[in-house]
């Protein structure tokens, strides 16, 4: 199944529950960012959308979509003005949203996407999405699924494991390891980090990661 809000190849710039004072001070990161090459944003889900508002300091142009099950799906950064639903509208995953901009608190051209529960509270995202909770480049796998992750479950997150046999991973912590991507782990290699997303289309991003194999 395919929840992914955005169609092709795209690339997780922040996940969720990180951290980074610059930009939420002392909250944690509520949803993951998503940076893609087709900038159309698609419903997550089966639902009827609720708001569709423009935030000028948070979220921008954004619309929340709830689907039935407990869960509101929220669009963010949209581009202003690109909404193409109204408040009140069923919408399915292949209903076009928006379009991925940079309005409200950004850094850069990307989609905040997160759930929260019916109390309002943020979820991890990423088991719906079907990825893992993880910054990397993601891409639908043309060559035909294989098996699962090999290295099973790195990390002891508990919990579910993302499905990802669905999608080639390829993790940007080798970028930064090999100093494409400036090393350390303070806001201002995440400014950078979130800066080449916008500038690079996921293409060059892609090809990157495979020099690095
Ligand atoms: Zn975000």
């Amino acid at each position: 199944m395919n929840n992914i809000p955005v169609r092709g190849a795209f690339t997780v710039t922040a996940a969720y529950g990180e951290t980074n004072p610059t930009l939420w001070g002392a909250k944690k990161h509520a949803g993951v960012d998503i940076a893609a090459g087709d900038r159309r944003i698609f419903s997550a889900c089966t639902g009827r959308v609720r708001v569709v508002a423009f935030d000028a300091n948070g979220w921008g142009q954004y619309v929340t979509v709830g689907d039935g099950e407990g869960r509101i799906h929220l669009y963010a950064h949209l581009v202003r003005g690109s909404v193409l639903v109204s408040p009140g509208e069923a919408v399915t995953p292949d209903v076009q949203l928006g379009t991925m901009g940079a309005t409200g608190n950004v850094t850069g051209v990307h989609l905040h996407y997160q759930i929260n529960d019916m109390s309002g509270t943020p979820q991890d995202p990423t088991p719906f999405l079907g990825i893992p909770n993880a910054r990397g480049v993601y891409s639908p796998d043309e060559g035909g699924a294989d098996e699962s992750g090999g290295e099973s479950g790195a990390g002891a997150s508990g919990g579910t494991t993302a499905p990802q046999s669905h999608w080639a991973e390829r993790h940007y912590d080798s970028l930064v390891a090999r100093g494409v991507i400036d090393g350390g782990a303070t806001s201002e290699v995440w400014r950078r980090f979130d800066a080449s997303a916008a500038e690079l289309t996921v293409g060059q991003l892609l090809a990157l990661a495979d020099k690095l194999k």
